[in-house]
């Protein structure tokens, strides 16, 4: 069969509720809703590392962006970056359309909008350094599934046209 050759990189959390800081979680597993607008058009997802995950396990509570700023998480938030950028430019270079970054908006980690997560800084700094420019759209912190996610998917049904 033939590939879609588009591809989008989600924050991992997207499709794993499982690794959000509790009490946080908006969803059981996955953002459906979310998923299957890229599953409808076809889209690859690639799933980001969580580096809050890595870096503290589970049973992490919530912290804010200057309580993660450390030496140590920044640099497992660099090795993250660079291994996501190398995988990007596998896809771009082999004639792939990467269509975007979906951050989580207020995560001290993830967000895109707003303040930057450590983990977007990180990423966008090393794709701007190979002159890689890609679309970015952060979940609001708001969203869920349903009624009150309708408004986003709209929005990011466009951002993935
Ligand atoms: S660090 Fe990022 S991927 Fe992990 S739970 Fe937080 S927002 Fe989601």
């Amino acid at each position: 069969m033939e590939r879609s050759k588009k591809i989008v990189l989600v924050s991992h959390c997207i499709l794993n509720q499982n690794t959000v800081v509790n009490p946080l979680a908006r969803a059981k597993g996955a953002y459906v809703d979310i998923v299957t607008e890229l599953m409808k058009k076809g889209i690859g997802i690639h799933q980001l590392p969580c580096p809050e995950y890595r870096y503290l396990g589970l049973k992490r509570d919530p912290m804010t962006k200057e309580q993660y700023e450390t030496e140590a998480f920044r640099s497992l938030n660099k090795n993250i970056s660079k291994d996501a950028v190398n995988i990007v430019k596998e896809y771009i270079n082999s004639g792939y359309d990467v269509i975007g970054i979906v951050g989580i908006n207020e995560s001290p980690t993830c967000s895109i909008n707003g303040e930057k997560g450590i983990f977007m800084e990180e990423l966008l700094q090393a794709l701007e350094k190979e002159d890689i420019k890609l679309k970015l759209i952060d979940v609001p912190s708001d969203y869920y599934d349903g009624v009150q996610g309708e408004s986003f998917i709209k929005i990011f049904s466009d951002f993935i046209k």
